[in-house]
């Protein structure tokens, strides 16, 4: 990938930033309550390194990575060592591959059930402090999706926060493939109305869990009007995936 490229990639983040921004102001929102997390699937480590050194000093805290392939997040994760950001897990859960996400990852934004996130706690090693995760939920009702359904989330959550070796820290959600705003906000609004629901259930831990994490490249406005707290941004920033 070019250097050209990257430079690109440089001037999206702050592009994005600014949207970030303005979208959160908005609507009543502290532009500092929105993260961004670059999702960099299929980007080569050099470049993510590039990008990242032009953006160094720029919103640091507020810049997450995300990778939904263990293989790439774990080939990438010497070149993620050189930076601060946290490293979210954002892809399909598969339990062989559990111990080199954990290995590799600060967070697990994809547990979809009281099974999984038990198969993630039992790798948890013993005396190290709780494992970040989200429950993933999947709002759209689209069978393609991961996630487990609204009507259970709740249920789910609950389990998640009774085992020690977690630390639930919110929902995420992949909206509906959809351009007709209502029906994509209507999504992000029902995740945030279980959120809402949970954290008032003062459940020990349920405090822990007030993140958001939804809207992508296309509807992170109408994600950060629901009330997102991470966007998860890969082509407006990187360019379109091959
Ligand atoms: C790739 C990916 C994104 C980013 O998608 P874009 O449309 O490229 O912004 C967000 N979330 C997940 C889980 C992804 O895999």
């Amino acid at each position: 990938m070019s250097e050209r490229a990257s430079d690109q990639a440089v001037k999206n983040i702050s592009r994005v930033l600014q949207a970030i921004a303005v979208a959160a102001r908005s609507s009543g929102r502290d532009p500092q309550s929105v993260r961004l997390l670059l999702a960099t699937k299929t980007v080569p480590a050099e470049r993510i390194a590039t990008v990242l050194e032009g953006v160094r000093g720029l919103a640091d805290a507020n810049i997450l990575l995300g990778e939904n392939r263990v293989q790439e997040l774990v080939a990438k994760a010497p070149t993620f060592a050189q930076f601060s950001h946290q490293v979210h897990f954002i892809g399909t859960l598969q339990r062989n591959k559990i111990n080199h996400v954990l290995a590799n990852a600060d967070c697990i934004e994809t547990v979809s059930s009281v099974g999984q996130a038990e198969q993630v706690a039992q790798r948890v090693p013993t005396g190290a402090a709780p494992f970040e995760v989200f429950l993933q939920v999947n709002v759209s009702g689209e069978e393609t999706k991961s996630g487990c359904s609204p009507q259970e989330a709740i249920e789910v959550a609950t389990q998640v926060v009774s085992l020690p070796q977690l630390r639930l820290r919110g929902f995420m959600t992949i909206g509906l493939r959809s351009n007709v705003e209502k029906d994509v906000r209507a999504g992000y609004a029902q995740l945030r109305e279980l959120r809402d629901s949970f954290v008032r259930r003062r459940i020990a831990g349920a405090e822990y869990a007030k993140e958001l994490s939804m809207g992508m490249s296309n509807d992170f406005e109408w994600a950060i009007a629901e009330g997102a707290t991470i966007v998860r941004i890969g082509s407006a920033i990187f360019g379109d995936r091959a």
